[in-house]
């Protein structure tokens, strides 16, 4: 019997199972892959004829292009799936798989439309640009909000929890909740995490968009911001719940080993 991969969003209202074998794992940059995810999403696909929903409750989709539609969990926020328009097949966040996975990352995508704070493989840069002011949304556009930059220093997290709502792993900063200005928050959605903190998502696209810790700690999800960040990846926490499919090759200090 073919080996069978299971997965889920965080709460659990969407699960599902992808028979092996998966196509090894792609890390797409493209501006709508970082606003979902928060930071990058890496994803592996399966045909359709190998892959099934065992629960859907809770599965929402966003018709991001007329090629494709991403799917999320509408109540825990978690992005999931990416459905190509006539292809018979989906591509599944790798964050969203549970246990090793035996995949490896075999590719870089869309590397032009990276984040300022990162470098696809390797070291991040210097930041060029210091904006002022962030503007920060959700890919729908149905929550939007400013607040004072540079963003400063980036943390990455590979905490279970950070590596299901973002379908990869989540790089945040540290931002003073009281100097937003919230230009739209039509859309926005909150979920109660298993550690007594709050993540804000967009319940029509399924973008994260920030986090806030049981203390009140305030971070922004760094995908969010449309432009340059100002910022600078620091650090990588929470490393020894990290995927398989990836390494860690920037140099930057890690934290949580386990
Ligand atoms: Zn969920
Ligand atoms: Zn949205
Ligand atoms: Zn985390």
């Amino acid at each position: 019997m073919a080996a069978v991969h299971a997965g889920s969003c965080l709460c659990g209202g969407v699960a599902f199972e992808a028979e092996a074998p998966l196509r090894e794992v792609i890390a797409c940059h493209c501006t709508q892959c970082r606003k979902t995810s928060g930071h990058y999403w890496s994803a592996t696909s399966v045909p359709l004829d190998r892959f099934r929903l065992t629960r859907d409750e809770t599965l929402r989709w966003y018709r991001s292009s007329a090629e494709a539609a991403r799917g999320f969990c509408g109540t825990c926020g978690a992005s999931l799936f990416w459905k190509p328009e006539g292809e018979e097949r989906i591509a599944i966040a790798a964050g969203a798989l549970d246990g090793p996975t035996g995949l490896v990352t075999d590719s870089h995508i869309f590397t032009e439309s990276a984040g300022d704070y990162y470098r696809p493989e390797g070291p991040p840069p210097r930041p060029a640009a210091k904006p002022a002011r962030l503007s920060c949304s959700c890919l729908c556009g149905g929550t939007a909000f400013d607040l004072p930059g540079p963003a400063g220093e980036i943390t990455a997290c590979h905490c279970r929890q950070c590596r299901k709502l973002s379908g990869h792993y989540s790089a945040s900063f540290d931002a003073d909740e009281t100097t937003i200005d919230w230009r739209r928050r039509d859309s926005l959605g909150v979920s109660e995490t298993p550690g007594g903190g709050q993540r804000g998502f967009c319940t029509q696209c399924g973008s994260s968009l920030w986090f806030r810790s049981s203390a009140g700690e305030f971070s922004v999800e760094a995908g969010s911001v449309t432009g340059p960040t100002g910022g600078r990846l620091t650090s990588h926490i929470f490393v020894a719940s990290k995927g398989d499919y990836y390494g860690i090759d920037d140099g930057l200090p890690q934290v949580g080993r386990g």
